[in-house]
């Protein structure tokens, strides 16, 4: 039995904040603005595995207005999602990301934050995509205001041994 999810995201840069991609600190400045650390790959991931398990969205379980998640880690949302995903005995097959910006370039990270992912939800690095792009100057991203990410999951249900 398998469901597939899919996760969206962008969030405004803001100079002052650091950068967390993956889990990763990329740079310590031109982060992103979010109530948590604005990181853009990991809410995807949440997002799309959630998606294929029908339970709603990362806001529903980790509400924006709850002083509790306030620049809290989004890998620790991951991680309690993934725990979500256990208790109804799924696993994931593979994920597919893509992350869209103009600055920085992220090619020599992408392989940084998929060991890092690889690591958090305990999946082989070859079952772990994440590509870069750019949106060739065009629109709110293409003028480096803001960053994207989509993120596809494959989920299968774990077979009773
Ligand atoms: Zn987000």
């Amino acid at each position: 039995m398998f469901k597939i999810g899919i996760g969206y995201d962008i969030h405004k840069k803001l100079s002052t904040r650091p950068l967390y991609l993956g889990g990763i600190l990329i740079s310590k400045k031109n982060g992103l603005l979010g109530h948590s650390d604005a990181d853009i790959l990991i809410h995807t991931i949440c997002d799309s595995i959630l998606g294929a398990l029908a339970e709603g969205d990362i806001g529903d379980h980790f509400s924006d207005s709850d002083p509790k998640n306030k620049n809290k880690r989004s890998t620790y949302f991951l991680k309690k999602i993934l725990k979500i995903m256990q208790k109804k005995s799924y696993k994931i097959v593979n994920i597919d990301s893509t992350i869209i910006c103009e600055k920085p370039k992220l090619s020599r990270f992408k392989n940084k934050m998929r060991m890092n992912i690889s690591r958090i939800i305990n999946l082989p690095i070859d079952k772990i995509s994440v590509k870069a792009t750019t949106s060739e100057g065009l629109g709110i991203i293409g003028k480096d205001m803001a960053m994207a990410c989509k993120t596809i999951v494959l989920l299968k249900k774990n077979e009773s041994v």
